[in-house]
């Protein structure tokens, strides 16, 4: 039982409430709410909730009776049950649940910060997972797909997820981790919705984009460098035999900086679904769907996490950015804006060296980081197209101010 809960009934002026009960055939294992929870399972019955003072012969036709008291300024519950004899233990307070983090990570920093997540596939379900569970507060999650038979092996869903739509199953996922997180969802294709799309930018201090597509992708930087807010983008290649992370940081280079402006056109990415190739257009639309499935190559989940695990930590570091704590020593390593990793000499990592006596060389299984150059003509990040104000002010295509230099131009008159 969460303490949190019972005070909350002890202290209103209701008489009595009916909560529900969680339980597992056979284990002897209840866990008891005064409403309805998000993230559990097995059958469920009501519950009734009385204060102490109460009659004890009420409620006797339920399973559970919880009577809840005050004694020396602490509340606590005893329960009857007609099944078993029930010891009470209570979920953790807010503060206490991610203590055993402290020293590592500042909790109380992380559990303040907004993530936005838009793609809740393979890499988006375990990234939001592992930064729920390093005890980061607020969620806004995208993705308009449900759970399909093809995903679970890659997924974090399960069999009773099928059908269901994926925000809908990360936030039980992020709750069953963390029960006072917020999470907004957002079932909705990100490309059709941008409006909303810049309005959770504005809140976010970080967004994950895990998205399957060059368009969001395109339409995500473009957000991120007019908001100059903090962006990772991730992606596994064909068959996951390697991927890459790429980080933005305002004033830095920019997704588009990296791919070039033709981000339309066929993607190298992964193709690990036939209808979202053919959105994509990785998937030409006079392809039979026979031959299409030819197409998909998806990699495993174990060549995934690598690259999953990677984007975490950059967002903890990111997130923490500023606050002493335990991570902080990572500011001085991950200071690149492209990380690469490859998990077999397949493809474009076919020239790398075997691992025994690579020496310098390049190797699987290991991160490498590069310094991206700014591209002068990036039609997104790039100052170049400036426009002069009504005041004569020479501002970007962002309404930004620009101070140009001119202390070393000689004017020949
Ligand atoms: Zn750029």
């Amino acid at each position: 039982m969460s303490k949190e809960e019972l005070e909350f009934f002890f202290n209103s002026s209701d008489f009595s409430i009916v909560g529900k009960a969680y339980e597992w055939e056979g284990e002897n294992v209840v866990h008891i709410h005064t409403d309805k929870i998000k993230h559990s399972f097995g059958s469920c019955n009501d519950v009734l909730f009385l204060k102490e003072d109460n009659d004890a012969n009420e409620g006797l036709e339920y399973l559970y009776v919880v009577y809840v008291s005050k004694q020396n300024d602490e509340i606590t519950a005893k329960v009857h049950s007609k099944s078993f004899e029930v010891e009470v233990n209570y979920i953790p307070k807010k503060q206490e649940l991610y203590s055993r983090n402290k020293g590592i990570l500042e909790v109380n920093v992380l559990e303040e910060k907004r993530v936005m997540i838009v793609g809740l596939g393979s890499f988006g379900s375990q990234i939001a997972i592992e930064l729920a569970k390093a005890g980061v507060g607020e969620f806004s999650l995208f993705d308009f797909d449900r759970v399909e038979l093809h995903n679970l092996a890659r997924h974090t869903a399960t069999v009773k997820d099928l059908g269901r739509l994926k925000t809908d199953v990360i936030e039980e996922s992020i709750k069953g981790k963390n029960p006072y997180a917020c999470v907004k969802k957002y079932a909705i294709n990100i490309n059709e919705h941008l409006d909303l799309m810049e309005d959770e930018v504005a809140k976010a201090d970080i967004v994950i984009c895990a998205t399957d597509n060059n368009e969001s992708r395109f339409n995500l930087s473009s957000t991120l460098v007019h908001q100059k807010k903090v962006g990772l983008f991730g992606r596994a290649v064909t068959r996951a035999e390697g991927g890459d992370v790429f980080r933005y940081r305002p004033g830095g280079p920019c997704y588009c900086c990296l791919i070039g402006n033709q981000w339309f056109g066929l993607s190298e990415g992964e193709v690990s679904n036939v209808a979202s190739a053919r959105r994509n257009g990785q998937i030409a639309a006079y392809v039979s769907e026979r031959d299409a499935d030819a197409f998909v190559q998806v990699g495993l989940s174990a060549d995934i996490e690598p690259i999953c695990n990677m984007m975490v930590k950059l967002a903890l570091m990111e997130l923490s950015r500023g606050v002493e704590s335990g991570i902080s020593c990572l500011e001085n390593e991950l200071i690149y804006d492209y990380y690469m990793w490859a998990n077999r000499r397949e493809r474009r990592h076919a020239n790398w060296a075997a691992m025994p006596g690579a020496g310098s060389k390049p190797t699987i299984m290991r991160w490498y980081g590069a310094h991206i150059p700014k591209n002068d003509n990036c039609s997104l990040c790039s100052d170049r197209e400036v426009l002069l104000d009504e005041g004569g002010t020479i501002r970007s295509k962002y309404g930004d101010m620009i101070n140009l230099d001119m202390s070393g131009l000689s004017v020949e008159e």
